[in-house]
């Protein structure tokens, strides 16, 4: 079975009190094929973060499944989910905060190979710490030093050889290179896609802007206020889009692309993104889509192939 996570109807909902419900996450379905790298796109407060952690099992799911390896990790029993949670690991965008600053390097990427009881003996413990650190580019000699000596692209690598350190199949990197400098970022990823290459990983990537994924995704979803928008193949996406939205993200990518013969002409979406908290009735997009007719405020447009492998949510193709 070529499918390593399958993801239906997801929902994960937060109770606020007073009657009213945040919808992060309202009704995605998608799946991950192994040794893919799937690109989770959409501007901050679109519910790709709260998806990625509820993937995770670190959120509950309010309704839909995530099936991993063709096991529901919902009803996973306790050993299952330890597992799991070893072939599942996250990268994080802000590597500063997730590193302990009291942990010494040796200490952070050891730590999770500790708690699963791997490599007791203390030369092996060392011996795959050091061989951790040269696979994402950094020497042994890092291994004494604290998380401030290092720069941003450094802490990063740290954070990759950790989340590396039991070996698992799947990585949810959220937003990895958001906090870097864009020098920086071409390296990271860089790093990323070679690490793919030689362990056979998949990933599941999260950005907020589609000017990086690009180069790293096979495919991509487009998510707004809780919804999935369009999916398709990351070079179909760039060369054909068809929902207003990742038409504008796309356009709002400021590097001019080599491989479009005419700049994009920046769409400006108005207005500010709807609270999830009480969205706009029928297409979500509606109150920011240049497009919007009657029909988008009465009827939730349906997710539909609209070409093979190619989904989009809009009243435009309908
Ligand atoms: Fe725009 Fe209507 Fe399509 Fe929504 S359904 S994206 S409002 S055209
Ligand atoms: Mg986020």
């Amino acid at each position: 079975n070529n499918t390593l996570l399958s993801v239906k109807d997801l929902k994960r909902y937060f109770d606020l009190g007073k009657e009213s419900t945040l919808k992060a996450v309202d009704g995605i379905s998608f799946d991950i094929k192994r040794g893919e790298t799937f690109g989770l796109v959409g501007e901050s407060g679109c519910g790709k973060s709260t998806a990625g952690r509820t993937i995770m099992g670190l959120y509950q799911s309010t309704d839909g499944t995530v099936e991993y390896d063709g096991v529901d990790i919902h009803k996973m029993s306790e050993k299952e989910r330890f597992g799991y949670l070893r072939n599942m690991q996250m990268i994080f965008q802000d590597p500063y905060a997730s590193l302990n600053p009291r942990s010494t390097v040796f200490e952070i990427i050891a730590e999770p190979m500790q708690v699963h009881g791997l490599y007791k003996d203390k030369k092996e413990l060392q011996a795959r710490v050091h061989q951790l650190l040269e696979d994402v580019g950094l020497n042994r000699d890092h291994a004494n030093r604290y998380p401030h000596e290092f720069s941003g692209g450094q802490r990063q690598r740290i954070g990759i050889a950790r989340a590396l350190s039991l070996d698992p199949d799947f990585i949810i990197a959220d937003e990895p290179i958001s906090a870097l400098d864009v020098s920086v970022q071409a390296q990271v990823v860089k790093l990323l896609q070679k690490l793919q290459k030689e362990k056979g990983l998949t990933y599941l990537f999260i950005a907020h802007d589609l000017s990086m994924v690009k180069y790293i995704s096979d495919r991509i979803a487009v998510m707004y206020l809780g919804h999935m928008v369009e999916l398709t193949t990351s070079d179909r996406l760039y060369e054909n889009p068809l929902h207003p939205y990742t038409s504008a993200l796309l356009s709002a990518i400021p590097i001019p692309d080599p491989d479009i013969e005419e700049a994009r002409e920046r769409i400006i979406l108005e207005g500010e993104l709807p609270s999830p908290i009480n969205p706009p009735s029928g297409c979500v997009f509606r109150t920011r889509c240049p497009h919007a007719m009657a029909v988008c405020a009465e009827q939730v447009p349906v997710w539909q192939e609209q070409e093979p492998g190619h989904f989009v949510a809009c009243h435009l193709y309908q």
